[in-house]
This record gives C-alpha cells, structure tokens and sequence, in this order.
C-alpha cells in the first residue's frame, strides 16, 4: 500500500518542501566538499572530513532521514559521498566503507542501519562509473549503549567504552569510516580505536555533517 501511495503522492524535497524529489538540487547543494575538522579525541588518531556544517539545510535532511522516516534520501546521501571521496589525500583507489553503527533500537526504528544505507548507495553510484567501493559492516553497538545526545564528552566515551564489537567478515586492512554526524568526535575515536588494534588502518573518517 505505501509503495502505491508512493507513485500517487510525487516526492517533496526532505528540507525545503519544493515537490519533485525527494532532496532538490538547490539543497543537494549543502553537501559541499571535504573541509577537515577537528576533535579532540580523533587527534593524532585519524583526520576526520565533513561534507557540510550540521545546520539549515544538511540538519534537515540527515533529521529527516534517520528520525523521521524518510529513508528515500539514502541514493541523495549516498551520492554526496560518493562525489567526494576521490578528494580524500593519498586515497587509495577503491576505498573500503566501514559505516559507524547504529544502536539496535535506532536500526529498527529507522528501518536498518541507516549510515550503511548511505554507504550502500554510494557503492552503487560508483558501480555506475564502473569504479569500485565496497562497503564493510563490521561494527556493531553491544546492548546498553544510551543514545549519545545530551551526553557529555566524558559521558560518551564511557558510554561506548567496550561496547563496539567488531564482526568477523571481510574487511579489508586498510578503510574509511564513514558517519552521519560528528559532534564531539568520539564514537568516530573509538570505532577507529577498535579497528586499530585489530590491525585495521582507518585512513580517513568521512561524515556528512559536523556540528561547531
Ligand atoms: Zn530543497
């Protein structure tokens, strides 16, 4: 039945309303290029990039799209990263994404995880230029992990303290983490953390927004 309503109700754009798509191109314009930022905790870890200031435009389309359903944004989100990841110093051809987990209780509610969609969708338009990413969901929140906003920094790092799990499954030694938002930059040190010391190099940190 929702996939007839679908057809019936033509998209509107996730931020400004506009109909047509399910993000416009004036809006698809937020997702700029890479602009390093900095962290405390991914210092000397891992240089982490974001596609856009979590603000205006970009806050309402990730919001949209991980708490209020609107999972059609995933090829929109999937092709910003996917058009900046050859800007990434000294990447590799082909890189590999390792997508930030979801809490469980999010995944379901928002219909999977949401950051792999994102990842997924962007292997695809790289597919289509006959380029190769992959993508590696190998991290996983343990039970007991609070969801990290109105955490404090210190809060968050106890928080996910031990409870990152790293699946077995392909990945390669070398890979990009990839998230939805950084805000204290934590949960992007720990999963990078976790990797490390399983002989798993995080080259760069991808997120498509940034807060500050
Ligand atoms: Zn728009």
């Amino acid at each position: 039945m929702s996939k007839i309503l679908d057809l019936l109700i033509p998209a509107r754009c996730a931020s400004c309303g506009v109909p047509g798509a399910p993000c416009c191109a004036t809006c698809q314009a937020v997702w700029g290029s890479l602009s390093e930022i900095t962290r405390g905790p991914t210092a000397g870890l891992v240089p982490v990039y974001a596609l856009a200031r979590y603000a205006d435009e970009a806050r309402r389309l990730i919001l949209a799209y991980k708490e209020r359903g609107r999972r059609d944004l995933a090829p929109s989100l999937g092709r910003a990263v996917a058009d900046v990841l050859e800007q990434l110093p000294g990447e590799p051809r082909g890189p590999c994404l390792v997508p930030v987990p979801s809490r469980r209780h999010a995944s379901r509610v928002r219909g999977g995880p949401h950051v792999q969609r994102v990842a997924e969708e962007c292997a695809k338009v790289h597919a289509s230029k006959g380029k190769s990413v992959t993508v590696a969901p190998v991290l996983r929140l343990g039970a007991g992990v609070r969801d990290a906003v109105g955490l404090t920094r210190a809060e968050r790092a106890a928080n996910l303290d031990g409870r990152i799990r790293l699946l077995r499954g392909d990945c390669p030694k070398e890979v990009v983490l990839l998230d939805d938002v950084i805000t204290t930059g934590a949960t992007v040190a720990a999963c990078a953390r976790l990797l490390g010391v399983n002989g798993i190099h995080v080259s760069a940190v991808v997120a498509l927004a940034a807060t500050g």
